[in-house]
């Protein structure tokens, strides 16, 4: 009987089902977007009620779009949008709060209490890889216990349970308060700011310095391994969960970077770069994150220099939905082309701050370089260029990190249907820029993971050798005019420093 593998893309903006067979081709997709709630300027949360039912209904969606049932599955692998925390009561499964998302900035305050305790932003660096920043877990469980009425009682007392999204949806789909298992695995574990990267269990000192009581955290797992089955009346009744990986590490693993020195960039709401440098932990001097890029079973850890950028594609969203230019984000290139160049105009998208390599929580958005003659058509070029400009900076970080200039870069997410873009992002890297068949990568990797687990791959080889070449697009901009459009990118970045007191 011809069996497949299901992966659970719970995303930032939406969450997939997706279907492969063994070649890695997709048989079936399910998908459905769930809201973003904004109650406040620099809050964003996501309802995780919201999330586990779209979570059966994608999954439903899939199964039957390929009339397929529970029995040709050989595992579900899950992979996440990372660093978004949940926390709920492991009795009823009743969160007590929102999902706190990744671009949330609210634990500010928080962040800075901690940095203050000595060492600043650095303070926690050298053994969990990150900087301070509101942009990981820790932090965000910290303020729910601080905020929610009751909310630290209850987790001294045992009775709450943290998770990335991951967790969530492994601990619902395998019986939630039946029985659900509570696990992650080492790459969303390293986005908490609480695992040591090199024993990779919860760090006790960090967790009792940010006030969280250890007993609420999963237990850390590899990424590809049996947690658990689906539960006896839900979705996928019997069937292996048996792989998870944070989003980028899961669209690294997609796309068969390997081998130590291959890298990926993914470019979705925000855009990641992640680059394997096999089992050797490298700490960053140019601002790049130290992660966890994959453990699979009982093999040591692989690990990977991360670039992270919060605002990318979304800012193509914002295009649409807050200023209404564009009616869908595919229209931005049509837009983008009915001019020649930017007009002089920069956008710098920082409103999240902005992460690496700066990692400045004070900026915001700017738009510099305004004449009487910019118009929409600049304004679209803008907003596409701020994504390329934004990855040559994390670019040249990992060139200077790693010491070894990376020759190409292979990419995937949603705006790499983008071709205009894409051309630009060859020709501000001056290295070629590479797109294979299967551009969900995210859900593939997931899929890999959970399919190894259970023997339905036999080796990375097989997966290798599952990756395929779509397109590829070649610097074609001159040495001069390509360093002065970054010169002029990096003075309009200076302009969105200290706007927050
Ligand atoms: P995520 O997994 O983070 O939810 P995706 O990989 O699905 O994101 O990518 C969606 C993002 O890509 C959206 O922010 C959207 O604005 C952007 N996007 C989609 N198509 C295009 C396009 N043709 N040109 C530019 N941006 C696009």
């Amino acid at each position: 009987m011809t069996q497949y593998v299901l992966a659970v893309d719970q995303g930032t903006t939406s969450t997939r089902a997706i279907i492969f067979d063994h070649s890695g081709s997709i048989v079936a997709v399910g998908q459905k977007e769930h809201e973003q709630i904004f109650p406040r300027a620099g809050w964003v949360e996501h309802n995780p009620v919201e999330i586990s039912e779209n979570t059966r209904f994608v999954i439903g969606q899939a199964l039957a779009a390929a009339d397929l049932n529970t029995g040709d599955l050989a595992a579900v692998g899950i992979t996440n949008q990372r660093e978004t925390a949940v926390v709920w009561d492991k009795n009823t499964g009743e969160p007590v709060y929102n999902a706190i998302v990744w671009q949330d900035t609210r634990t500010q305050a928080i962040v800075e209490e901690l940095g203050a305790l000595g060492g600043g932003a650095e303070r926690y660096k050298a053994k969990v890889g990150l900087p301070l920043a509101t942009y990981f877990s820790g932090p965000k469980i910290r303020w729910i216990l601080d905020n929610v009425e009751g909310a630290r009682e209850r987790a001294e007392a045992g009775d709450l349970l943290f998770g990335n999204t991951d967790t969530w949806t492994l601990w619902n789909l395998t019986g939630g308060p039946n029985g659900g298992v509570h696990a992650t695995d080492v790459t969303n574990a390293s986005r908490t700011m609480l695992m040591d990267l090199d024993t990779l269990q919860w760090d006790t000192e960090i967790a009792g310095e940010m006030g969280i009581p250890v007993s609420m955290l999963p237990e850390i797992r590899s990424s590809s391994e049996v947690y658990g089955n689906g539960g006896p009346g839900g979705v996928l009744k019997g069937v292996p969960i048996a792989g998870i990986l944070g989003d980028q590490q899961a669209a690294t693993f997609g796309q068969a970077c390997y081998e130590p020195g291959t890298a990926k960039n993914t470019y979705g709401t925000g855009n990641f770069m992640l680059l394997n440098t096999g089992t050797e932990k490298v700490a960053s001097k140019n601002g790049l994150l130290t992660t966890v890029c994959y453990k699979i079973g009982d093999e040591a850890p692989v690990y990977a220099l991360e670039g992270s950028i919060a605002v990318t594609g979304s800012l193509v969203q914002w295009l649409r939905d807050n200023l209404g230019i564009i009616s869908s984000a595919p229209e931005i290139e049509t837009l983008a082309r009915s001019v020649e160049d930017n007009g002089g105009a920069y956008f710098v998208p920082a409103f999240s701050g902005l992460f690496a390599p700066y990692w400045r929580a004070d900026a915001r958005g700017a738009v510099v370089g305004l004449t009487r003659f910019v118009n929409k058509g600049h304004l679209a070029r803008a907003v596409l260029e701020a994504t390329a400009f934004q990855t040559r900076e994390v670019l040249d970080a990992m060139n200077a990190d790693s010491g070894v200039p990376l020759t190409e870069l292979k990419v995937d997410g949603g705006m790499v249907q983008n071709e205009l873009l894409m051309q630009f992002q060859a020709d501000v890297l001056d290295v070629p820029v590479v797109r294979p068949v299967v551009a969900e990568t995210t859900a593939l990797g997931a899929a890999y993971a959970a399919g190894l687990a259970v023997g339905y791959w036999s080796s990375l080889d097989e997966l290798r050798a599952n990756w395929a070449e779509d397109k590829r697009w070649t610097p074609e901009l001159d040495a001069d005019e390509r360093e002065r459009e970054y010169r002029n990118w990096k003075k309009a970045v200076t302009k969105s420093f200290d706007w927050v007191d």
